[in-house]
């Protein structure tokens, strides 16, 4: 059976690669010890390094990490994983990366023999958890296989988005959407409130209507409304992941003007609430423009 290396376990990568844990040896490697420790208490081996994954004779490595820039780093540097790894390996990136970088990473790996595909998620870590998370692959056909054996370990849900940068380009396009519908509902929220709508009700309303959708049936319930504004996701990924997004449509000459006015949004939220914070605290920027308290609405209604 395939032994796996796995870099990169945070909120994301661990959940993903606890998923594999069940079916495959990992090596696994994160700056953050104790993230790999949690991970070692589980079963998996650690390595000392991305040098270390490289030598563990893992053929397949997966990378989560937060940009393009980290993943050329463990992959390219001194200590990199091709200073180590087999030729004939394949690395599978996980991260939501940057299309550009990842073909060219892709093409400066063929002359040691190396493949990369570019393979991130959509659904969230509790998609993750739960094993129903949407992974889009970019690569070549026989690569989409090879990566989909392994990859049911972890969701049913596996799409050949196309050649190599295609999943990078399509989970773009998807966070860009996604944090569209995030704004606009998170507006909505907040006038709903002020109205004398109960918060809940809202959720419920939105979640069987024209506007239903992820954001309206899990994260206003799950997060907002209760005030457990902690998804697991971070402000600062989410304005990245605009930045590519945005960046990709100047490339392409396709106009993206609600993408961009998001990644306005997401600036401001930024600058206004810091860059360590969770995105579900983006719904403080539209409650304090509103003078609404949600969570404290939602309350009053059960009084
Ligand atoms: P986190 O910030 O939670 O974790 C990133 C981990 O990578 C940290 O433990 C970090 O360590 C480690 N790391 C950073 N640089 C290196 C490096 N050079 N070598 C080894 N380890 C490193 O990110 P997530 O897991 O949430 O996200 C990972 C990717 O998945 C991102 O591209 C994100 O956009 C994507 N994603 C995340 C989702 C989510 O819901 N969280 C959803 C879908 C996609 P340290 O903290 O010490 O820097």
């Amino acid at each position: 059976m395939t032994d796996i290396g796995f870099i990169g376990l945070g909120n994301m990568g661990g959940a993903l690669a606890r998923r594999l844990l069940k079916d495959f040896t990992l090596y696994v490697w994160d700056l953050n010890r104790s993230a790999v420790e949690v991970l070692v208490d589980e079963g998996a081996i650690a390595a000392d390094g991305p040098d270390g994954v490289g030598a563990s004779g893992a053929d397949f490595i997966i990378t989560c990490l937060p940009t393009s820039a980290q993943v050329d780093e463990v992959i390219f540097s001194s200590n990199g994983l091709v200073s180590t790894i087999s030729s004939g390996a394949l690395i599978a990136d996980m991260t939501t990366g940057d299309p550009m970088l990842t073909k060219n990473m892709a093409a400066r790996l063929v002359k040691n023999g190396i493949d990369l595909i570019d393979a991130p998620v959509s659904g969230g870590v509790a998609g993750a958890e739960a094993g129903t998370i949407a992974i889009m692959i970019g690569g070549p056909a026989q690569l989409f296989e090879k990566a989909k054996s392994v990859f049911e370990a972890i969701s049913p849900n596996i799409f050949h988005a196309g050649e190599v940068g295609a999943g990078h380009s399509m989970k773009l396009i998807n966070n860009m959407i996604s944090s569209c519908i995030r704004l606009a509902t998170f507006e909505g929220l907040a006038l709903a409130t002020k109205v004398g709508i109960e918060p809940i009700r809202f959720a419920e309303i939105l979640a069987k209507g024209s506007a239903r959708g992820y954001i309206a049936d899990t994260t206003l319930p799950t997060h907002i409304i209760p005030g457990r504004l902690e998804q697991g996701f971070g402000l600062a990924l989410m304005h990245k992941d605009l930045m590519l997004a945005t960046k990709l449509g100047q490339d392409m000459k396709a106009p993206l003007t609600t993408g961009n006015y998001a990644r306005e949004v997401f600036q401001m939220a930024l600058n206004e609430l810091g860059e360590d914070v969770d995105i579900s605290q983006i719904i403080k920027i539209f409650e304090r423009a509103a003078g609404v308290d949600i969570c404290e609405a939602q309350q009053s209604f059960q009084r």
